[in-house]
């Protein structure tokens, strides 16, 4: 750090901030914008700023109930991968994991982006059969991801345990050396702050309660602040996009559960990748030496942000299980986040059919890693009022049609 930079902060310190700018503006809604859009988590705000600089249009709100980051995005265990089943998912995060490299750069804010690789262990013979196929479309895509030996696998992860009588044995694994991890509260703060600069409004702690239209089209929405005019309005809410959806009188095949993440006391470095048993438990180790623990989501459908504890025994059995020398480990958090899940398990990013009317939503447990791709695709869908190629199969449409987009490394436990 500069010598400047250490007096500025002192003296900050001191002076109780008082002269410390702002990050971003803290704006009342205007009574007109050419777009509005709903939700100020990491795909809203990254949406705001790819409309904002790759198309111009810097007239637009963004506006939120709570606060920046507030939802999933700040409640997320921040695994950043493309190892998917299917080619188009594939070839959409692969185009992530691109970005997420230059991210930092871009937004001229760090936001810790570490390309550590992810191990997977495979526990059931039917996953074997799963990750085989995604091994010849990984290739195809031109995505590093191989399938190696437990004993690979035990190499990569010193604390892993193969002995033992276990109720899933460990019957191979997967390295895929591009997935990572980055800071979560960084990647909204980052877009927020970019997003401000180029002109977006943020308003944050401004319920929105309806969207509303006029025939065919959309008008505007209903805002604790009053009602906002906007021939665009896109939803980027999560877990609350069927709710405000239906007022503009769209269903979306959506359902809301409870997604449980914990985190351990600190613990010294032992653990350099991400490990993920899927459907059972993952974890990685965050700067800070805390452990991020993630599992499956609930298995009842709710908006409540707390979890059972049905998911934390199995969570914390496979926990101990796999990784004995974790079990006097203390956890020192447990929350949960509500996540939107399409039955396919892949995302909508999609125009609805309500002219005006745009949704990104449905990505469940799986959307963080996809902020940087899911905001550009979606600002462009928005601009031009049209899909690009790497959206169109992610189309609401796909569900009346029968082109269901089934995941088996998607948004929920269900593969
Ligand atoms: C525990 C957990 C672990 C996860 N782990 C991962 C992971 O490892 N990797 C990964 O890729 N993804 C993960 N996810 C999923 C990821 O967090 C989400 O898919 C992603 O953050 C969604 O971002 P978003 O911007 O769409 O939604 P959010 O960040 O949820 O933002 C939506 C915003 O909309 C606002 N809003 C809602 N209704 C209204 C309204 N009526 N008016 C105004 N504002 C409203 C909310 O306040 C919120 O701020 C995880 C999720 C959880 C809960």
């Amino acid at each position: 750090m500069r010598g400047y930079s250490i007096w500025a902060l002192a003296r900050n310190a001191l002076t109780g901030h008082a002269g410390w700018p702002r990050a971003w503006r803290s704006p009342r809604p205007r009574e007109r914008y050419e777009a509005v859009i709903v939700g100020a988590g990491g795909h809203g705000l990254a949406t705001a700023y790819y409309l904002a600089r790759r198309h111009g249009m810097r007239n637009v709100l963004v506006v939120d109930k709570g606060w920046i980051g507030g939802g999933n995005t700040g409640r997320n265990t921040v695994t950043i991968r493309a190892n998917y089943l299917r080619e188009e998912s594939i070839r959409f995060h692969a185009e992530g994991l691109r970005m997420w490299r230059e991210m930092s750069g871009e937004l001229g804010f760090n936001v810790m982006f570490s390309e550590r690789g992810q191990i997977d262990l495979i526990q059931t013979w039917a996953k074997l059969r799963d990750v085989k196929r995604r091994q010849v479309l990984m290739r195809l895509a031109g995505v590093p991801f191989e399938i190696v030996s437990p004993e690979a696998a035990k190499a990569r992860v010193p604390i892993l345990d193969l002995d033992g009588a276990k109720r899933f044995p460990v019957l191979a694994a997967t390295w895929h050396p591009s997935a990572g991890v980055a800071r979560h509260d960084a990647v909204a703060w980052g877009y927020a702050r970019a997003a401000d600069a180029l002109g977006v409004d943020i308003v944050q702690g401004c319920e929105v309660t309806a969207v509303r239209r006029e025939g065919g089209r959309v008008t505007g929405v209903e805002t604790a602040m009053g009602f906002v005019v906007a021939p665009k309005v896109a939803l980027a809410v999560s877990a609350h996009a069927s709710v405000l959806a239906q007022t503009a009188g769209v269903r979306l095949p959506i359902e809301t559960v409870p997604l449980q993440a914990f985190v351990s006391e600190p613990l010294k470095p032992m653990l350099d990748c991400v490990v993920n048993c899927p459907g059972q438990v993952y974890l990685s180790q965050s700067d800070k030496g805390e452990l991020v623990i993630g599992g499956g989501a609930d298995g009842v459908p709710s908006y409540v942000q707390r979890g059972d504890f049905a998911t934390i025994e199995r969570v914390v059995t496979s926990l101990a299980e796999l990784f004995p020398v974790l079990g006097r480990v203390r956890m020192l958090r447990q929350w949960a986040g509500a996540i939107d899940l399409c039955y396919d398990t892949s995302p909508i990013v999609s125009k609805a059919p309500v002219d005006g009317l745009y949704l990104d939503v449905g990505w469940g447990s799986g959307g963080f890693k996809a902020i940087p791709a899911g905001g550009a695709a979606f600002a462009a869908l928005i601009a031009n009022d049209m899909p690009g190629p790497e959206v169109a199969p992610f189309a609401l449409d796909r569900f009346a049609t029968g082109r269901p987009l089934y995941e088996t490394a998607g948004a929920s436990n269900r593969d």
